[in-house]
């Protein structure tokens, strides 16, 4: 075992330390050669060793490199150092974190990031977390805590009858509502369909004059960063306009982390006036796949929606990690969150959201400076651009990817094709950022002519 976890730990590190000569996105070479890694299942077992070094010299190459500096694309953050060697650590514990007799230490950190990230994120004291895979999961959450605690205040039992003749829920979403907040409305029964869509305005932002009048079990969903603009929907004014009339509950995948930073804080003005909030740790946080966190005002409606009973799961005595999410069987994710703030500090935390943003800030302006428009107002870590037609941008983006600095993606903002550059990475430098400017403007100039 030893010399095995030894060989993992250095290919794992030349993997890293070689990113910045490699191509961002794997070349067409190493995606050729993935399929050396399957044919039959074979009658005998191989060597661990062997098995190790096939997976690094077939797998790392056809990798994307999103742990690099130069990876934009979506909102992909990388890893932090402390959480990718706490990451291996707790893969040699091997510990399931659903109970804390099963895993004292994973249920003990989870306990302890509770009140950090409450701080953080500036939310109420008494603020209760999940730790699940994602946004998605956690949005999934927040608002099965919501659906349990709109119904019980009509009378009705959802966990123990179902949603079959109870009271009609209204859902209150911004035209601008993430994908995945859709679908955990599916799964949970409410329906992606049936939501009362708000207008947005020119930034993707929740008009919040344009909130329809509310009655009966509701539910307001609002986004703290628009994954296009990385726009704030106004928080506090929904909030006021609501009076308690509806749960709220906020998608904020990545855009909560602003509150970690002093310089901006201001746009995330009004979010602790909510119920539940939903965010990724693997995004603007960087800690390794997969990591979201669910946030829920008060504990007991969290803890209701995701209640399970069994003899056998013998309860500890003070908090089981799986009462919070939906999972039983899980993963330590408190550990690379645990090893994230620990080694950042609030002023670490704050750095990287502020470099991050000023990454951004200074990619927007080169691009501009070089002719180009850009979309949004870059407030956050998003910029969208737009290289003239549809046709272009499109070329340009797609000759983007090909070329290898860089990596960028596309989208649609307003009815205009634009690409679409997030900086969520500790990784990125000065340096990705030049370069990654220089590419650019090189790839639209030889669109453009
Ligand atoms: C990324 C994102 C999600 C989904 O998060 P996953 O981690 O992919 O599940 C939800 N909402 C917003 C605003 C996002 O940016």
């Amino acid at each position: 075992m030893d010399d095995l976890l030894l060989d993992a730990a250095r290919r794992g590190s030349r993997y890293l330390s070689t990113l910045r000569e490699r191509s961002v996105a794997p070349t067409p070479d190493a995606l050729a050669r993935m399929h050396l890694l399957g044919g039959p299942l074979q009658d005998d077992p191989i060597d661990p060793a062997a098995v190790l070094a096939q997976l690094d010299e077939l797998g790392s190459p056809a990798t994307v490199a999103t742990a690099s500096g130069r990876y934009f694309g979506f909102v992909i953050g990388g890893s932090l150092p402390a959480t990718v060697a706490a990451n291996m650590l707790a893969a040699a514990w091997d510990q399931n974190a659903g109970l804390q007799t099963a895993s004292p230490v994973a249920a003990e950190l989870e306990k302890i990031c509770r009140p950090w990230l409450a701080s953080l994120l500036n939310f109420p004291e008494a603020t209760e977390v999940g730790f699940a895979t994602g946004a998605t999961m956690a949005n999934f959450t927040g608002l099965a805590a919501a659906r349990h605690a709109v119904l019980a205040d009509h009378g009705w039992d959802v966990e123990s009858r179902g949603l079959f003749g109870a009271p009609p829920i209204t859902v209150v979403v911004g035209e601008e509502v993430h994908a995945s907040l859709l679908k955990a409305l599916s799964m949970l029964g409410l329906g992606r369909d049936r939501v009362v869509r708000v207008p947005a305005d020119h930034m993707g932002r929740f008009r919040a004059d344009a909130l329809p009048t509310i009655s009966g079990p509701a539910i307001v969903c609002i986004q703290a960063g628009n994954v296009n603009s990385g726009a704030f929907d106004p928080a506090r004014d929904i909030c006021t306009r609501v009076q308690g009339r509806a749960w709220v509950h906020v998608d904020g995948a990545f855009g909560l982390w602003a509150a970690a930073s002093p310089s901006k804080r201001h746009l995330t003005d009004g979010l602790d006036l909510a119920d539940s909030w939903a965010t990724d740790a693997h995004k603007w946080l960087n800690v390794p796949y997969d990591c979201g966190l669910v946030f829920v005002r008060e504990r007991r409606h969290l803890n209701a929606a995701m209640a399970a009973s069994a003899a056998y799961l013998i309860e500890g005595e003070s908090r089981d990690p799986h009462l919070f999410v939906p999972e039983m069987s899980r993963r330590a994710r408190g550990v690379e969150i645990w090893a994230a703030l620990r080694s950042s500090g609030r002023s670490g935390i704050a750095a990287l959201v502020d470099r991050t943003c000023a990454h951004a800030q200074r990619m927007a302006s080169a691009l501009r400076d070089a002719g180009h428009e850009v979309l949004n107002d870059v407030e956050l870590n998003q910029v969208l651009v737009s290289f003239g037609s549809a046709e272009a941008t499109e070329r340009v983006i797609a000759g983007i990817q090909r070329e290898g600095t860089c990596w960028c993606g596309g989208t649609v903002w307003k009815g205009r094709v634009a690409m679409r550059i997030s900086v969520s990475s500790w990784a990125t430098t000065d340096d990705d950022i030049d370069r990654s400017i220089a590419a650019i403007v090189g790839e639209a100039r030889a669109v453009l002519g």
